[in-house]
């Protein structure tokens, strides 16, 4: 069976205790990975310190051919990277290899790109002239959300590294396996030991040591509930926490929507990656004229999601990622079953081994902004009057869809809505150049784009004056 040792300062560590990787559609145990300590951490964290000084020196032509290589490091090895996240995480092979993987490889060729054109700011003035330089803020402590490893290690590291900062990276204890594979290879880069480190273990215990340390900035995806411990875990050493959060994302259908589009796209914005999307869909809202019958064709569409084996390319949706999760969306669930929702479809786990769960969609009678992270659905009809203000009161705001042929009524909703990202007539419009992240309780910061990079940056201002001061001479003395 093997094991994943942790990567710290340029080395590879393990520790007498160990964690056993389930794998969650046979439940059987196929790896290992080791629980860092706070000694590991702070070895890390010095050696980060060590390896900001030069990283901050090296141009930005130079960090590009680095991050290029991480790109090619990660698709090099795309296939291991991927069957090991589906493996682990029980995702779709598909997903893993066509989707997720590929896009954390082309985060790094983008900074890549947009540090290769990248010049610092010259100003000029009749005072003098300013520079405006841009410097990293020294070690960032990342934090990795279990379902898209790889990916979200782009869509954070890539521009932190490309700002100039080293990287103490803490991935979650359900998706260690694809980062701590790559980190074999990385390790072959000409790049400074200490510039990219990989500690493992519990959110309770190294996720917590690392909140408190020394780092200088904090990027953080995972949910909100962890949020807040890091911030109280970091209250006595105060930084800059960027965080990617998930939310309650809306669906809205009027009744002039293209159907057929409006459906498949909820499909799969509801149930890829059984639910586990932070983009996906988690209330999805029909115009009152036309939901009875658009209800009945989404839960034919539905019941024929094949749930099986991630590696059998039929299958449309693997396991949750652990005992634990399935428990608690089942649950959740049966609450609301006892609260007066309708079950539509789906709302029962399979008997046998795995922790599987099916598409589940729900009925509610009332708007209630609750994000499920499974593949578990709300819906509910709607009426004119009231959209905007469901809309521009979710707490939550991600991502929100829009799906109408009318340009103009879908543009000034977007304009209302209350979130990071507004889809219209279409789902997942992103790449690494467009800004990517939440607002009010989704998160603060961006990712990606020019954002992702200047998140990652102190602007530094050097004023060369040619003329004397505004204030010489001003007391004449
Ligand atoms: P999580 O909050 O449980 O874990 C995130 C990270 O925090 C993990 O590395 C974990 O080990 C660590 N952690 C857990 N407890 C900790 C503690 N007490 N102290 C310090 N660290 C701790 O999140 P998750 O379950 O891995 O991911 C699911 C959530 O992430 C969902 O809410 C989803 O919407 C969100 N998400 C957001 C984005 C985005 O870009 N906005 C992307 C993916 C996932």
């Amino acid at each position: 069976m093997e094991e994943y040792k942790y990567y710290v300062g340029g080395e590879f560590r393990e520790s007498k205790e160990k964690i056993e990787v389930i794998n969650p559609a046979t439940e059987e145990v196929f790896a290992k990975i080791f629980q860092a300590s706070r000694e590991d951490l702070d070895f890390a964290i010095e050696k980060a310190k060590i390896a900001k000084k030069e990283w901050k020196k090296v141009s930005f032509k130079e960090r590009a051919k680095v991050l290029r290589e991480i790109a090619k490091a990660i698709l090099d090895n795309l296939q291991i990277l991927a069957e090991l996240e589906t493996k682990e995480i029980g995702k779709p092979l598909k997903e893993s290899l066509f989707v997720d993987v590929p896009l954390g490889a082309d985060c790094f060729d983008y900074y890549a790109s947009f540090l290769e054109s990248l010049q610092e700011e010259v100003i000029q003035s009749e005072l003098g002239i300013d520079l405006v330089k841009y410097e990293p803020y020294g070690v960032c402590g990342v934090y990795l959300p279990y379902n898209v490893p790889l990916m979200i290690f782009g869509f954070s590291c890539a521009g932190a590294l490309a700002a100039g900062n080293s990287l103490i990276i803490k991935p979650s204890e359900y998706g260690s396996l694809s980062i701590l594979e790559l980190v074999k290879h990385l390790d072959k880069l000409d790049i400074p030991k200490g510039l990219i480190n990989i500690i493992t273990g519990h959110g309770e215990t190294v996720g917590k040591y690392l909140a408190g340390s020394d780092t200088d900035i904090i990027s953080f995806t995972g949910s909100r509930q962890t949020l807040k411990k890091i911030v109280a875990q970091s209250a006595d050493n105060p930084k800059k926490i960027i965080c990617e959060l998930g939310g309650c994302n809306l669906t809205i259908i009027f009744s002039d929507a293209d159907k057929e589009r409006a459906l498949q796209n909820i499909l799969g914005s509801s149930f890829m990656k059984q639910g586990q999307m932070c983009i996906g869909t988690s209330l999805v809202l029909v115009e009152e004229g036309i939901y009875r019958g658009f209800v009945k064709e989404l839960i034919e569409k539905t019941s024929k999601i094949k749930l099986g084996d991630p590696f059998n390319p039929t299958v449309g949706m693997g396991p949750l990622p652990s005992k634990e999760h399935l428990e608690d969306i089942h649950r959740r669930v049966e609450k609301l079953r006892a609260e007066g929702a309708k079950i539509l479809c789906g709302g029962k786990p399979p008997e046998g081994r795995g922790y599987f769960y099916p598409s589940t969609i729900i009925e509610v009678r009332d708007v209630i902004y609750e994000e499920f992270f499974a593949p578990v659905i709300l819906i509910k009809s709607f009426n004119k009057q009231e959209i905007e203000k469901i809309i521009g009161q979710n707490p939550t705001g991600l991502v929100t869809q829009i799906w109408t042929k009318d340009l103009d009524k879908a543009n000034d909703l977007a304009k209302k809505a209350n979130c990071g990202t507004v889809w219209i007539n279409t789902f997942a419009q992103m790449t690494s150049q467009t800004p990517f992240g939440g607002i009010g309780e989704s998160g603060w910061g961006r990712n990606l784009g020019k954002s992702g990079f200047f998140e990652y940056i102190q602007h530094k201002h050097i004023g060369i004056g040619f003329r004397r001061s505004p204030v010489e001479d001003w007391f004449g003395v």
